[in-house]
């Protein structure tokens, strides 16, 4: 006669052993096969198609001070970001992208107005982004999205302009940090983290996201070096310490994008990563960023993942330009192009590149500018500028009596510290012309106003490490 299941041990072993699994489990970050990318296959027809869609979200995360060569998916050995990775190698990636300037406020005001920043006036500490520029956000609000901001940075704070279309532009709410977070950038005194901004985000989805939405989420972490302690991998050095902190950003944005998976967004929302400027670590002498526009910080990355997985992801190796994310993204959604642009729509060379065509024509040169006063209050304009034209990149620097002019080919020297300027006068006479000219246009909107910073609002640019009057 057969026994009666009750009586049997392998049952009750087989049950306790799977609660002891569970258990351990729990502590471990496990990312159990259902909670896998849940979005179906597509392609070069389905990107075409997105324009007719009226279900997309868009959410579009600047990572700030993320310079591209540091994402294992650029390169890197290190494996720094592993979600980044995953949406590069299911999205597409930009695998030249230049941002045009090397200081949070010049560089964004170029990427939400897709002019240059001579063109569209903000260079300078106390310049504000014109009321008559018709920004991104305001083009998403009139085509019915429900506009949000979440920033951490001032120099994206609504009275420098930057809030133009948005319906809600916030500054997260500073949650207690967990003991195990380390800040590690000496001259920072910011009391919240990247964890904040998503958490805000989070909320957002709770209430608003069955709305049709753009969520712009403004980190700042990478910036600011702050990493935890618990799941650091890379060593004590400051280099090291830059790459803890895009590991922590990368796993506090995974638990944003497995809740938006969660909650069933991942099939109709754009995912766009992108950063307003790299970092140097002693390439040319010194580290951080806002002086130069040298490639170190302003070689950043650029992926855009689709409500559906490319197999295999695409690389786009055109050299691209923060200027024209907006116009691509523009473009992709179906919505009008900017009225005026430095910027071109991405979408043809993005498609060819999914098709396995050569790109459409040449790649336009690129622009990137700092003013070396931008912090100084009555001191005249010195406009450091570089333009990069396929692998060579004229550097123009502001010095008294004479400018000192530089020229470096990317061809052999992929972080351009050989200066073949007197090898070179034609490209030197030729791209000087080009840096001329950009400068020569008058401003989009006239000279950007300007404004008095009150005191505590130069505290919180101080407290992220800008010297600031
Ligand atoms: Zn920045």
């Amino acid at each position: 006669m057969k026994e009666p299941l009750r009586r049997r041990r392998w049952p009750w072993l087989l049950a306790a052993a799977l609660i002891i699994a569970m258990f351990f489990a729990s502590f471990v970050e496990i990312r159990l096969p259902w909670r896998g990318d849940p979005r179906p296959r597509g392609g070069a027809d389905e990107i075409a198609a997105l324009k007719s869609r009226r279900d997309l979200n868009l959410l579009f995360v600047l990572i700030d001070t993320l310079r591209a060569d540091r994402l294992h998916s650029y390169g890197y050995a290190r494996e720094t970001s592993p979600e980044l990775d995953r949406l590069a190698a299911s999205g597409v990636r930009f695998a030249h992208q230049l941002s045009q300037s090397s200081w949070t406020k010049c560089s964004m005001a170029s990427l939400w107005s897709t002019l240059y920043p001579a063109h569209n006036g903000v260079t300078r500490f106390d310049d504000i982004l014109s009321p008559d520029a018709h920004l991104p956000a305001e083009v998403l609000h009139e085509a019915g999205f429900r506009t949000v901001g979440i920033f951490r940075n001032g120099w994206v704070a609504p009275n420098f302009g930057f809030d133009q279309g948005f319906d809600v532009y916030i500054r997260p709410t500073i949650a207690p940090r967990a003991p195990t977070l380390r800040q590690a950038n000496p001259t920072v005194s910011d009391r919240g983290t990247d964890e904040d901004a998503v958490s805000s985000a989070l909320e957002f989805l709770r209430v608003r996201g069955h709305e049709r939405w753009f969520l712009y989420l403004h980190l700042m972490d990478v910036h600011e070096y702050t990493y935890d302690e618990q799941t650091a991998q890379f060593g004590g050095t400051i280099s090291d310490v830059y790459d803890n902190a895009i590991l922590w950003v990368n796993n506090v944005l995974a638990v944003l994008l497995d809740e938006l998976a969660e909650q069933g967004y991942a099939e109709n929302t754009l995912v766009v990563i992108a950063a307003d400027h790299g970092e140097a670590f002693l390439e040319r002498g010194f580290e951080g960023h806002a002086r130069n526009v040298f490639p170190e910080v302003t070689t950043v990355p650029l992926l855009i993942s689709f409500p559906f997985k490319l197999d295999p992801g695409v690389v786009v190796d055109a050299r691209t330009r923060n200027v024209d994310i907006w116009p691509t993204l523009l473009d992709l959604l179906g919505l009008p192009a900017p009225a005026q642009s430095d910027g071109r729509s991405l979408v043809p060379t993005l498609l060819a590149a999914a098709r396995g065509e050569p790109a459409p024509g040449p790649d336009p040169a690129g622009i990137a500018h700092i003013d070396q006063n931008w912090g100084q209050r009555n001191q005249k304009p010195a406009p450091n500028v570089a333009v990069r034209d396929g692998t060579l990149r004229y550097v123009r620097v502001p010095n008294s009596p004479h400018p000192l002019e530089q020229l470096f080919d990317a061809t052999n020297d992929p972080i351009e510290v050989n200066d073949i300027a007197s090898e070179r006068p034609d490209d030197v006479a030729r791209l000087r012309a080009v840096a001329d000219g950009y400068l020569a246009a008058p401003p989009r909107w006239g000279a950007a106003p300007r404004r008095d910073i009150e005191e505590f609002e130069l505290n919180q640019l101080r407290a992220l490490g800008y010297a600031v009057p």
